[in-house]
């Protein structure tokens, strides 16, 4: 009876999208939550963190993890990270040693991810599902590593991603296996594995099809990894918009929303360039549950 009332609630919710009222459902079996450092950056001056001016002239080092999520049904990568070679587009052939004097920044690879893959006895093809916060440069720099993957697109993304010229930090050949792969295009909000454990929330603003992941682990705590909505700890604490931006109305229309959404929850937010977060996590073979 238990077992059928369960069941039948949850249809419930889940046909009247009223799941946020699911913090009342059973702990989700079996979720994880692992951390892969897939990089990092480092600014001469992070001014770029707020269009108003309130980090000018302030350096920052930057994390860049990726994060793994398993589930019974499949493992989700989510973000995909520095790529090994940074691209052209990007450092403007500027050798590495020379990035942080001559463009103000620099930045570099994480181990390599299939390394770090192995360290849970994982290869590239166990990975069932990818799915990004955004498309740029340092977080779709080993994509390509998953076509076997079905990759988790928002449509509004891959349309912004895919523009000529490509804007600003969009490099579409990182993540050129969206071709071929088996692809779930997705319109907003999607509930990867349907039983509401592990939610991509879109998020629009920092680019058009911006996404946070919202998990609840198999402890019953609930942890957002909010992508690029915020870049720093700061930036979190007083709303910054950063100066690149596709749409600053949304970002912070965003925040509200996906704070709301994290006190109802009592989600444990992640910023993920935020080394402060970054520290804070388990690091493999370690995980959060
Ligand atoms: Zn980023």
């Amino acid at each position: 009876m238990q077992g059928r009332w369960t069941t039948a609630a949850r249809a419930f919710v889940a046909a009247a999208g009223l799941w946020l009222a699911c913090g009342a459902c059973a702990a989700a079996p079996g979720v994880r939550l692992y951390t892969l450092d897939c990089g990092g950056a480092e600014f001469a001056d992070f001014g770029l963190a707020s269009d108003t001016g309130a980090q000018d002239g302030r350096p920052a080092r930057l994390a860049n993890p990726c994060f793994l999520v398993r589930h019974p049904a499949g493992w989700l990568l989510w973000d995909a990270g520095l790529p090994p070679q940074l691209p052209a587009a990007v450092t403007r052939g500027v050798p590495p040693a020379d990035m942080l004097r001559e463009l103000g920044f620099r930045a570099w690879a994480g181990p390599p991810l299939a390394d770090q893959l192995r360290a849970l006895s994982l290869k590239p093809n166990d990975i069932r599902y990818i799915a990004f916060s955004h498309l740029h440069f340092d977080h779709t720099g080993n994509a390509n590593l998953f076509p076997g993957a079905t990759w988790i697109l928002q449509r509004a993304e891959l349309a912004w991603a895919l523009a000529e010229p490509p804007p600003v930090s969009m490099v579409p050949e990182l993540f050129s296996g969206w071709r071929s792969a088996d692809k779930r295009m997705i319109d907003g909000d999607a509930d990867v594995f349907g039983d509401g454990s592990v939610r991509i929330l879109r998020a629009p603003g920092h680019t058009p099809g911006s996404s946070v992941l919202l998990l609840r682990l198999a402890g019953g705590g609930s942890v957002l990894l909010s992508g690029d909505l915020y870049l720093t700890l700061e930036g979190r604490a007083h709303g910054h918009v950063p100066a690149v931006n596709a749409d600053r109305a949304a970002t912070l229309a965003s925040m509200e929303r996906i704070e709301t959404i994290a006190r109802r929850t009592g989600a444990r937010v992640v910023v993920q360039h935020a080394p402060e977060d970054f520290n804070l996590l388990p690091k493999l073979p370690a995980f959060l549950e």
